[in-house]
């Protein structure tokens, strides 16, 4: 066990730690991780697995589809892009390598932390449309994915912000203490929470939970 934790044959070199300190959900920075160890089950993947199964990109049924076809040369894929707002990162010279690793490597060592979490997300959206198309035979439109991308991402970053600014500093709520109501007065104590749903097939499911904690009179 110990000479497999220790193995070089394990190690991919790469900008790691660019993929994790990506802004992005965790689900997005995780495809791009397994998209750089190699074990998206892409169909070129699975053959290499000795899955026999048909090589063409599900989606144009042109290529083969393997990790550079379909997020970054499909058509549908890159149509996506100027939609996402990615289109000028994606097509900038510096990103043209031969395999999908090797670009997303040079993407997270060259651009902000932000930049690397939009990418992510659209990968990962460009991946679920893929799914939904094979397996459940939904097609989106093309700037449809892009402009998900897009919005998810908004959504995601300022949720996010929020979260963060509350957690690490005095916030003006927690300056308010709790006053009794003058007479002839109703109070109402309200406590909200706002989880941000991304994990369904469609990005529009923001659930709110207002809890009325307490009425004083
Ligand atoms: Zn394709």
């Amino acid at each position: 066990m110990r000479y497999l934790i220790g193995s070089d044959k394990y190690h991919v070199m790469g900008n790691w730690n660019g993929i994790w300190k990506a802004q992005a959900p965790h689900k997005a920075r995780h495809l791009l991780w397994r998209l750089c160890r190699g074990c998206l089950p892409t169909r070129s993947r699975l053959l290499e697995r000795r899955v026999e199964c048909t090589l063409n990109c599900p989606m144009c049924d042109e290529e083969i589809e393997d990790e550079l076809h379909i997020f970054f040369r499909c058509a549908l894929a890159r149509d996506s892009w100027s939609a996402a707002g990615l289109s000028a990162v994606l097509h900038n010279a510096t990103y043209q390598q031969t395999n999908a690793m090797d670009r997303i490597f040079a993407v997270c060592s060259n651009e902000s932390s932000d930049i690397v979490g939009r990418v992510a997300m659209l990968l990962w959206c460009i991946w679920q449309n893929r799914n939904d198309k094979l397996w459940n035979e939904n097609v989106q439109m093309r700037r449809q994915i892009g402009r998900h991308v897009f919005d998810a991402w908004n959504d995601w970053y300022s949720v996010h912000k929020l979260q963060s600014n509350n957690v690490s500093g005095t916030t003006e709520a927690d300056l308010v203490r709790w006053e009794k109501p003058a007479l002839d007065w109703v109070k109402c104590n309200v406590d909200d929470a706002f989880v941000l749903d991304l994990e369904g097939p469609r990005w529009d499911c923001v659930f709110a939970i207002i809890m009325v904690t307490s009425w004083l009179v």
